[in-house]
């Protein structure tokens, strides 16, 4: 009996047969891609599973080593991962910020944190084990995008990214590029998704044959997005990665086309969702979120009297936290929730410049916010 077929054996244990044996069909015969963050709701529904044992075979699974756990932050403009963390814990960013939609998002547990599982390499190794070394667009399917995003279909994928993409480069550590371009009456986005940095270029006004030329350069360093205007005609765009993973920056025309890629979405397995599972409270005792912990539950039906010492630290907490909007872990009783000045999700949430898919008026919103930006030479 081989490892894999041993932790199998373990699983069939505890978890659902038949959740067991469909897991155990997709690590033996799935893609890569099918074994790389995995959106449980979906596999539940393509194996005519219930999700709450489709969700629990995974944690079982995950308990044993066969799949690994990751808790992502999402950009709800464009459902791209902003943050992947394996515990809960070492998620602590006050807001998270998109370069690609020039927004910036307080995390909530409900919306914006999905849970996804992984195969782990010690179970059979795929392509996103090495994200630097996957091509541009099997590294934003399986890297940039989140399992809430709804693709169209490969051919339809194929056209709208041939469609959309003037140029894109792939630029190793420490090395440089330059790109010749004719620049199109267009609005383009300059983006790579593996620092996260975009440059906004509103092509506007009378034609030229002078060469414009732009200068971007890739670090780890998450910029503000940066917003410039240029004439349809030639431009030479220099780049240069400091950075020290490979980067895959393109150039978009950011039209209907963009949209169609980015715009569709479907359910996912939130945070929200796995923190009320019971199987998860068993294995996990709760021993999830930090006391200190900056995420929103913007729900107040999350039941959080089970969470391990909840129940005490709220009370302890209650008071401070509910005069620290945007800080607790906790949500503040429907009494007190005036002291918050009453807002809903929503405005704590959108505090960009416009999000995705109006990236329009993002780069409009976001001209005064390119101030400094030391990315672009034009
Ligand atoms: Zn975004």
């Amino acid at each position: 009996m081989s490892d894999a077929e041993a932790l199998f054996a373990v699983l069939r244990q505890s978890a659902d047969a038949d959740a067991v044996a469909a897991i155990e069909q997709l690590v033996g015969a799935g893609t890569d891609r099918a074994l790389n963050r995995i959106n449980v709701i979906d596999f539940a529904a393509e194996n005519r599973l219930s999700e709450e044992s489709a969700i629990g075979a995974f944690l079982h699974a995950a308990r044993l080593g066969i799949f690994d756990l990751s808790w992502n932050v999402l950009c709800p403009g464009c459902s791209g991962v902003l943050d992947a963390n394996t515990t809960l814990k070492s998620m602590n960013h006050e807001e998270y910020s998109c370069a690609l939609c020039a927004a910036g998002y307080v995390p909530t547990l409900d919306e914006m944190v999905e849970v996804t599982f992984t195969v782990n390499p010690r179970t059979r190794r795929i392509a996103a084990h090495t994200p630097n070394e996957l091509p541009i667009w099997d590294y934003y399917t399986q890297i940039f995008w989140s399992s809430g995003i709804d693709l169209p279909d490969e051919s339809t994928l194929d056209r709208l990214i041939q469609y959309i993409t003037l140029d894109f480069v792939e630029l190793p550590a420490g090395e440089k590029a330059i790109l010749s371009l004719t620049l199109p009456e267009a609005f383009l986005i300059v983006f790579d998704p593996v620092t996260h940095a975009a440059q906004f270029i509103d092509v506007k006004g009378e034609p030229t044959r002078e060469r414009q030329s732009l200068s971007l350069i890739f670090n780890k360093v998450r910029a503000p997005t940066g917003s410039m205007v240029l004439r349809p005609g030639p431009l030479r765009l220099s780049l240069e990665n400091r950075s020290d993973v490979r980067v895959l920056p393109a150039v978009w025309i950011a039209g209907d086309q963009l949209h169609m890629i980015f715009g569709r979405r479907k359910p996912f397995m939130t945070a929200k969702r796995l923190l009320t599972n019971q199987v998860f409270r068993d294995i996990y005792h709760a021993d999830t979120l930090n006391v200190d912990q900056r995420l929103k539950i913007t729900s107040l039906t999350f039941v959080f009297t089970d969470l391990k010492g909840s129940t005490e630290l709220y009370e302890r907490d209650r008071r401070s936290r509910c005069l620290r909007p945007r800080q607790g872990a906790f949500p503040c009783p429907p009494g007190d929730r005036g002291r918050r000045g009453g807002r809903g999700g929503e405005d704590d949430r959108r505090r960009g410049h416009g999000h995705f898919p109006d990236a329009r008026s993002s780069a409009q919103g976001g001209t005064t916010d390119a101030r400094g930006d030391a990315r672009s030479q034009g």
